[in-house]
């Protein structure tokens, strides 16, 4: 496959990048979760210098950088491009050992010769989407890591190639590089004034050319029953067992409205925890749905459950229900133009552009709704979050491209 004059560039950095350790950790209540983020952090932040950004400045408290690159043209619409840096927490982060298959020819793909550990089509199919091409891979002991930093490879080239090419005109551009993205960081701490851009995209995710522009409405739900409990030997007509009302209300769920049953835009129920004795239990749940109105109708029917416990049994049931973050969809489509851009750039890139409501959440989900609309490219990488992680150096050369389109395009637009 024919090599972009990005190749060099993107595949250097990722090996770098890759190297450096910056899980995130679920269990730290620190900002950021994990010290270790800041090596990333420092690292981008002299290559941001060396390659002529502006306004380059880490936030030595919240482990953001943030890096502009002025307009060099009259007019153009600002923009802003967010990646995360850490690393997910489900696989080894430490000691990331990437390397680069060339020419990939279909076949399984030894890692580790020594622990004898193979990555085979037969169990990821998708590899077969890649013959042909150069693939960085892990030694298959730790994740890659390219979620998310083929993104931040692909970013800092585009970067780079704007910054030496003073012909190419443009508007402004505003970069940030945030952690503590897979443990639901949200962006929480990304300082909007700072970053300076009125609208953004991250670069997030799988398969190259897709793109989301909605997510889940996700919120925390907790419900407690408080019960009596007396000797079982003179219980009769007096206990109230709490374990009896929590095992009640769990069966008014709908059966097949889980996880584990739907998929597309159906939304769900998930139970996470379950605790309990005769005097006090509680579950806690997670609500998704890319509708809103049906999210709406599904807050209420676990305050209707409740209510149904309550009813018939006294007032031993409480629930309550915390927002995690909205859908992106309401904002990002007051603002038609960031689709159409993206689409239009990964259209001039060769591509088809593709998307699929997110069964999840992102950053920009929370961006979005701080004022923030951004919306999602994919970064390119597969099998993210394992051992199995791999990063196709095409998929981050045709990214850049999408950007330059994408940068092209803003330049086009009023400011
Ligand atoms: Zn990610």
């Amino acid at each position: 496959m024919e090599r972009t004059p990005f190749y060099e560039q993107v595949k250097e950095r990722l090996i770098r990048y890759a190297k450096i350790d910056t899980q995130s950790d679920a269990k730290s209540t620190a900002t950021p979760t994990t010290q270790k983020q800041f090596d990333l952090a420092r690292v981008l932040v002299d290559e941001l210098r060396l390659i002529g950004a502006d306004d380059v400045w880490l936030d030595e408290h919240n482990c953001v950088v943030y890096a502009k690159i002025p307009a060099n043209q009259r007019g153009g619409r600002a923009f802003g491009l967010v990646t995360h840096m850490d690393t997910a927490p489900d696989a080894p982060g430490a000691n990331v050992r990437p390397w680069v298959l060339e020419a990939y020819d279909g076949g399984d793909i030894l890692l580790n010769a020594e622990r004898g550990i193979v990555m085979s089509p037969k169990d990821f199919p998708n590899l077969l989407n890649y013959i042909g091409q150069d693939l960085i891979l892990t030694d298959g002991t730790t994740l890659l890591g390219g979620d998310d930093k083929a993104a931040i490879a692909s970013v800092m080239t585009f970067a780079e190639h704007l910054l030496r090419h003073p012909e190419i005109l443009h508007g402004p551009v505003a970069l940030a590089f945030t952690p503590d993205e897979e443990v639901g960081g949200l962006a929480k701490d990304l300082d909007l004034a700072r970053f300076g851009a009125k609208v953004a995209y991250t670069l997030d995710g799988d398969w190259l050319g897709f793109y989301e522009d909605e997510t889940f409405h996700a919120s925390h739900a907790k419900v407690t029953f408080t019960g009596r409990s007396v000797h079982t030997g003179t219980a009769k007509g007096i206990m109230i067992n709490a374990c009896d009302l929590l095992t009640e209300w769990l069966n008014l769920l709908p059966r097949f409205e889980k996880p584990q049953y739907t998929d597309g835009r159906e939304g769900f129920f998930h139970v996470l925890s379950v605790r309990g004795a005769c005097e006090h239990a509680e579950a806690e749940l997670i609500i998704r749905d890319h509708d809103r109105t049906q999210f709406e109708i599904r807050e209420a029917y676990l305050k209707k459950c409740t209510d149904a416990i309550n009813a018939q049994y006294g007032e031993h049931a409480s629930l309550s229900i915390d927002e995690t973050y909205r859908s992106m969809k309401e904002v990002v489509d007051q603002h038609p133009y960031l689709i159409e851009h993206l689409c239009a750039a990964i259209r001039k890139a060769g591509l088809e552009p593709q998307s699929l409501a997110f069964r999840g959440g992102t950053d920009g989900s929370a961006l979005s709704w701080r004022g923030l609309p951004c919306p999602n490219l994919s970064a390119g990488y597969e099998n993210a979050h394992g051992r199995f992680e791999y990063v196709p150096i095409p998929s981050m050369e045709k990214n850049v491209e999408i950007l330059l389109h994408l940068c092209a395009l803003f330049a086009q637009d009023e400011a």
